[in-house]
């Protein structure tokens, strides 16, 4: 039930305004400074495929992307390596979508 809802809030498309992407990029500085960020970093796994990752090679990804109406919250972030940054920023959310699932 928990993994179906997450599979809606992903497809679930809200223009975001300008205004929301701002706010969310800004607190998305915040929280990489935050302890609680670098402890997801340092655990050195990558959340999609589970590589193991230096913590610098890690970055933040937003699970549902900001301009998709996404926020910056502990439960929208996750540690996520280069190969699947550029991979899920080059899917459309259906594809991306399959390819956490076979990983
Ligand atoms: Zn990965």
């Amino acid at each position: 039930m928990e993994n179906k809802q997450h599979q809606e809030d992903f497809f679930f498309f809200q223009p975001a305004s300008e205004e929301h992407l701002k706010r969310e990029k800004k607190k998305a500085r915040e929280l990489r400074r935050s302890q609680w960020w670098k402890n997801q970093l340092a655990k050195g796994t990558c959340n999609y495929c589970n590589g193991r990752e230096k913590p610098g090679d890690l970055t933040m990804d937003h699970v549902v992307p900001i301009v998709r109406g996404g926020r910056t919250s502990r439960s929208n972030v996750v540690p996520c390596c280069k190969r699947c940054n550029t991979a899920k920023q080059n899917m459309v959310p259906s594809e991306w979508l399959e390819y956490v699932l076979k990983n």
